[in-house]
């Protein structure tokens, strides 16, 4: 009796609409991730850039959230996918230097979702995430093809990706990568053609001595037509999404793999150091019936957050444990979390909504030959973040209590069981 009274009121409430079969009208929503190669937060005209570099992505935003405060797990691809697709910190994988592999037993997302009866899909133009590297475990489909630019990236997915049921695309566009020069009909949209940098000499590294102003401002305008480009193939890969009648129910993650130096910190490039040009990222999420739509959200987020955000959507089963926080409950202000981790050899860093700590063990320069060479030059950077965001001033030395209280607070992040360096590092036993 008691049951059937359940069943009837539980009807009647379905009827108005009070109750819900789940949590969601779509169980199970198909999942984009879109990584942008080398792309800065602050070349996006959504985070306040002053060009319509990618009208594409700022547009999807409006649908989703903006995390205005997003970072890379890491300078380069290699240790910020690697992590994006573990949810776990490039140290602790070994994903901090060129020629690192995945280790062969961690499990990545593609995997997770392939258990859970998605189809998957990865097409990336490979700098990095390659087969060879371990990347393509738990994809159905998979293609890292370096020939191919980001519109022939979003067409091969698009051929490839059967709509029929649940699919999980990872779709990496390259064409923001240094050697900046966009195809015949976005060059010249920024750039004045009269440079004496020729489109060639970009992919060079430079130093501040032997550019002028001039110059510098050429390659920055070349790499803003490299984002307009990307921007104009995420457009296509959108607008196949719409006539297939799945945008709407789509989650829809659009994140930089890095920033790049525009000649800012003394570099052309990536992979120098871990300020904001190297690390602050678009981070871009459209959630399925576009719930948030129109949100910004200043809470620092990373990479690593991503595979714990689709967890709590799609409920997939996972025995390790994820270094991020589902951006679920950073939105709806359940977390309590301080700060994120970024991370590359000799250093790792702390962002918190005002400060960012970078802990220096190791330095990364340029040796008159061009080279890459690291000297052991230990050293703290304070930044605040909220009235210096192109880190110029040092304020460690004036500013202790912050150094240590965030030291602190990263390196019990950090788990110093996870690398015999943070024993020596942290002074508080954390
Ligand atoms: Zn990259």
């Amino acid at each position: 009796m008691e049951i059937r009274k359940s069943l009837i009121i539980a009807a009647l409430l379905l009827l108005t609409g009070v109750i819900h079969l789940g949590s969601y009208s779509v169980d199970r929503p198909n999942i984009a991730i879109i990584t942008l190669e080398s792309t800065r937060a602050d070349h996006l005209p959504c985070y306040g850039y002053h060009r319509d570099t990618m009208p594409n992505v700022c547009r999807v935003a409006q649908d989703g959230v903006t995390f205005e405060n997003g970072y890379s797990s890491g300078a380069f691809t290699l240790p910020s996918i690697s992590s994006m697709h573990t949810s776990k910190y490039p140290k602790e994988l070994g994903t901090l230097s060129p020629g690192d592999t995945l280790p062969k037993n961690v499990s990545l997302l593609a995997e997770s979702l392939k258990k859970e009866g998605y189809n998957t899909y990865g097409v990336v133009h490979t700098y990095h995430p390659t087969e060879k590297i371990g990347f393509s475990k738990g994809f159905d489909y998979y293609e890292d093809n370096n020939s191919i630019d980001s519109v022939q990236t979003v067409r091969k997915a698009t051929n490839t990706i059967n709509t029929s049921s649940e699919f999980f695309a990872w779709i990496h566009l390259v064409d923001p990568h240094q050697g900046y020069s966009a195809p015949e009909n976005f060059s010249g949209t920024f750039a004045h053609q009269n440079s004496t940098v020729s489109a060639d000499q970009t992919a060079k590294e430079f130093t501040r001595e032997n550019l002028s102003e001039e110059e510098i401002q050429y390659i920055r305008d070349r790499y803003d037509e490299e984002l307009l480009y990307a921007d104009y193939a995420f457009g296509k890969f959108i607008k196949w999404l719409k006539d297939k009648e799945e945008y709407q129910d789509s989650l829809i993650i659009i994140v930089g793999d890095h920033g790049e130096d525009l000649m800012e910190h003394g570099h052309i490039g990536h992979g120098f150091s871990l300020r904001d040009v190297y690390t602050h990222v678009p981070f871009i999420v459209k959630f399925p019936e576009n719930r948030y739509a129109n949100t910004k959200v200043q809470k620092p987020v990373s990479l690593v957050d991503i595979l714990p955000t689709i967890k709590d959507r799609v409920d997939i089963e996972s025995s390790t444990f994820y270094r991020g926080t589902s951006l679920y409950e950073i939105i709806e202000g359940k977390s309590s979390r301080k700060g994120i981790i970024t991370q590359m050899v000799g250093k790792n860093a702390f962002v918190t909504s005002k400060w960012k700590l970078i802990d220096q063990e190791k330095d990364l320069t340029l040796n008159s030959k061009g080279e890459h060479v690291l000297l052991n030059k230990s050293e703290k950077k304070l930044f605040n973040l909220d009235k210096d965001r192109l880190e110029r001033k040092n304020l460690a030395e004036q500013k202790p209590e912050i150094v240590q209280y965030l030291q602190k607070r990263m390196y019990q992040r950090l788990e110093r069981d996870l690398n015999n360096t943070y024993e020596r590092i942290d002074p508080y036993g954390g």
